[in-house]
């Protein structure tokens, strides 16, 4: 066992501070990284607050994790030391069951890992996040990180990233469609740039005027002001995939109406009661509203590789370890473009 710096808050009303940690001995599968970058994503927030109910302190958040390997274990083909790397929201999963096997580790059936805040197979206790200096992962949930990009910037990429790439892939988004990004933050940002890049006619919908320029600036073709309702009703039916990244409960009867015969909407920020789904915006021409959560590690790496080729990185602000609780409050009134990131040299 190894102790190492980190930050991290005692329940759930304390602000996040330094503390030590201890990372386990190299197993013969696992990777030793020294962390250079974590982003900072809403849902540390959610699990520092105890928002979802199973928080546990001390909480180490961070599953942004951008780092050099430092020590490999005797069995590890992937990886030699000095790769850079990143880690995701997942450390482990059974690797055996349908999910598993499907690549699909984030829906494990016996219960995947997270990269904090679930049960610790190896030390007991419960995982520790990236807020730290080093982390030991078994190298089937490490990635490669493609050396031609901004690496601070690549961080984001492993939550926000995935979020948005796995369903616009999954729904099949190709040159020529009409897919709406629905809320412009850290996942909405990337949704624009995605689907941008994947040939789409990207248009941001959005409640915020000054929203719109920026919006156009990330990639979008057209904006859409959500509370416009003129505006609205000119696009009814006629698009072909809309991700919606409003990270609250909200009326999505609007947004439905905007969908083409037979087409989707795709959830992936509300993890909570949406209000009343009107049943005629589904039952009458087909239209389906579906969900998604992160991805797995097959489709990230693909996901990292895309970036790489197409040159896309997240919006960031760097931050000093110490800026940590600040930069909370921030996200909390979503006052970044779009992401921050920890320079971990800071710790
Ligand atoms: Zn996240
Ligand atoms: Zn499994």
């Amino acid at each position: 066992m190894k102790e190492v710096k980190a930050y991290g808050a005692q329940d759930k009303d304390a602000p996040l501070k330094e503390m030590n940690i201890n990372r386990r001995d190299l197993l013969d599968n696992d990777v030793s990284i020294d962390i250079m970058y974590c982003g900072v994503c809403h849902s540390d927030i959610h699990a520092k607050l105890n928002d979802w109910g199973n928080a546990k302190y001390p909480i180490v958040p961070g599953h942004e994790i951008i780092g050099k390997i430092t020590a490999i274990g005797s069995n590890v083909s992937k990886y030699q030391v000095g790769d850079l790397v990143g880690v995701g929201c997942m450390v482990d999963s059974c690797q055996e069951c349908s999910a598993c096997k499907e690549d699909q580790e984030m829906w494990c059936e016996n219960g995947s890992t997270s990269t904090y805040n679930s049960k610790d197979p190896h030390l007991g206790g419960h995982t520790l996040g990236g807020y730290s200096k080093v982390i030991v992962v078994r190298e089937e949930f490490v990635l490669k990180v493609p050396t031609n990009l901004e690496t601070k910037a690549v961080a984001p990429l492993l939550c926000a990233g995935i979020t948005t790439y796995s369903p616009l892939k999954h729904w099949n988004v190709k040159k020529g469609d009409k897919v709406g990004i629905v809320g412009l933050g850290g996942l909405g940002h990337m949704g624009i740039k995605f689907a941008a890049a994947m040939g789409a006619e990207t248009v941001m919908i959005t409640t915020s005027e000054e929203k719109a320029k920026d919006a156009k600036r990330l990639g979008a073709n057209q904006v859409i002001i959500s509370k416009d309702e003129n505006q609205m009703k000119e696009h009814n039916d006629s698009f072909d995939f809309i991700l919606n990244t409003i990270p609250v409960g909200h009326d999505v009867n609007p947004y439905l109406a905007l969908l083409k015969r037979d087409c989707t909407m795709c959830l992936v920020g509300a993890i909570e009661p949406l209000e009343n789904v009107h049943g005629a915006n589904l039952i009458l021409r087909r239209k389906k509203l579906a969900g998604s959560l992160i991805g797995g590690i097959k489709e990230t790496q693909e996901m990292l590789d895309f970036c790489g080729e197409h040159n896309i990185t997240s919006d960031i602000e760097m931050i000093d370890m110490q800026d940590i609780n600040n930069a909370f409050e921030r996200v909390q009134k979503n006052d970044v473009k779009y992401r921050f990131v920890i320079d971990m040299e800071t710790l």
